[in-house]
């Protein structure tokens, strides 16, 4: 085997390069060489912030595209040279838990959040993905590697909360976080119908953002005051028919309850990254009769999903280049675009390193 040079995240606080061997391609798995890595909020909550599981040695990176160089002896519609989207999340499709559709979690919960949690991330020169043939996804010529970094994460994850909200025509959604998980979530809103949209954020380069993708004026800025009565005053007191959340902290879903009508659904693909207890309101929860349902969870992965999702960019449907402010070339330049993910500067929406 070969070494190669990889980011590595050690444990809180500490990252630093190393040379490291890549683990053997098995019957079923995949080694991809990386061609544009993205970092992700979620890689800060994981260095810097009290993420959940112990990690030592593990290379840090989930979001990114690459060229396959080896596939194993039973893969069958993966071959060296094919460009791929590697999704953050990889399940093991052959399990009970996956037959209950929920093969994210296939052996434990989260367990198929596997880079830099259970083993080494994308941010090496060659990684190891497990169970190609149903967790690679092909991704066509014309999208370009920076912008196809984006189904990795980003747009599944995002366009996930709106599936778990049930956006439906016509509804009146309150969008909580519009960084590029939030951005993508007003993207799939648009896309599934939403009618009129609330959005909170702060920084101007992402409610100019939102706006592209479909919002429409009603921008609640959370640093302005409670936003639940901003929501109020802009609902004339009729709440909302589903809330997404990807921005915010435990007391959020608290804000989400208390803003959204009875018998609706809240989306929430936010990580909470710190705090011990979520609160929900009881007399705004109907003292536990209200109906109001909060669907949260982690993105689901599959090559089925990923492929389709590049079907919406390749037909132009779905617009990837507003979400990448910050381009990068180089491997090495890596550790300057997760600082620049963890500083996150007013004109930041998403980082992307071109290998
Ligand atoms: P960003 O940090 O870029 O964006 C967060 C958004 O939330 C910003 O618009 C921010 O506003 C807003 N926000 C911050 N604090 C508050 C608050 N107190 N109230 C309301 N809004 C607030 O994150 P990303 O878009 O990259 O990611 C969003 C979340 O999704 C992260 O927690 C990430 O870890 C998680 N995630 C979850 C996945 C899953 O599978 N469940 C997968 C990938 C990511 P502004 O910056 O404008 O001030
Ligand atoms: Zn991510």
């Amino acid at each position: 085997m070969i070494v190669t040079k990889i980011f590595k995240g050690l444990t809180m606080l500490k990252i630093r390069w190393i040379e490291k061997k890549w683990s053997m391609c098995g019957p079923l798995d995949a080694l991809v060489k990386s061609r544009a890595l993205a970092p992700c909020t979620s890689d800060i909550h994981t260095v810097w912030e009290g993420t959940i599981g112990e990690r030592h040695n593990l290379v840090l990176g989930h979001e990114g595209v690459g060229e396959v160089v080896e596939v194993g002896s039973m893969v069958k519609n993966f071959k060296p040279r094919d460009q791929v989207i590697i999704p953050a999340i990889t399940p093991d499709w052959n399990t009970v838990e996956a037959q209950g559709g929920l093969a994210m979690h296939s052996g434990g919960m989260l367990t198929c959040w596997r880079f830099s949690f259970f083993k080494d991330g994308v941010f090496g020169e060659i990684f190891h993905v497990t169970d190609a043939d149903d967790n690679l996804a092909k991704f066509p010529d014309s999208i370009a590697p920076a912008e196809a970094a984006m189904l990795s994460d980003r747009v599944p994850t995002s366009f996930h909360t709106a599936e778990l909200a049930d956006v439906k025509l016509g509804d009146t959604v309150c969008w909580i976080g519009i960084g590029p998980v939030g951005l993508m979530a007003v993207a799939g809103s648009n896309l599934m119908g939403a009618l009129h949209f609330l959005t909170v954020g702060s920084r101007p380069d992402s409610v100019h953002a939102a706006k592209g993708y479909g919002a429409t004026d009603d921008i609640i800025n959370y640093k302005n005051g409670d936003i639940v009565e901003q929501v109020m005053n802009l609902t004339d007191g009729k709440c909302v028919d589903k809330v997404c959340i990807a921005g915010g902290d435990v007391k959020t879903i608290d804000q989400a309850i208390r803003m959204l009508k009875p018998g609706e659904k809240i989306g929430n693909v936010n990580y909470l990254g710190s705090g011990d207890y979520v609160i929900v309101p009881r007399v705004e929860w109907g003292c536990g009769m209200s109906h109001k349902f909060i669907h949260s969870r982690l993105m689901p992965g599959g090559r089925l999903r990923m492929e389709k999702l590049a079907n919406l960019v390749e037909v132009g449907k779905l617009k990837l280049s507003p979400l990448i402010t910050h381009r990068f070339n180089g491997f090495d330049k890596l550790k300057e675009a997760l600082f620049l993910m963890k500083e996150k500067p007013a004109a930041l929406i998403k980082p992307v390193v071109i290998i």
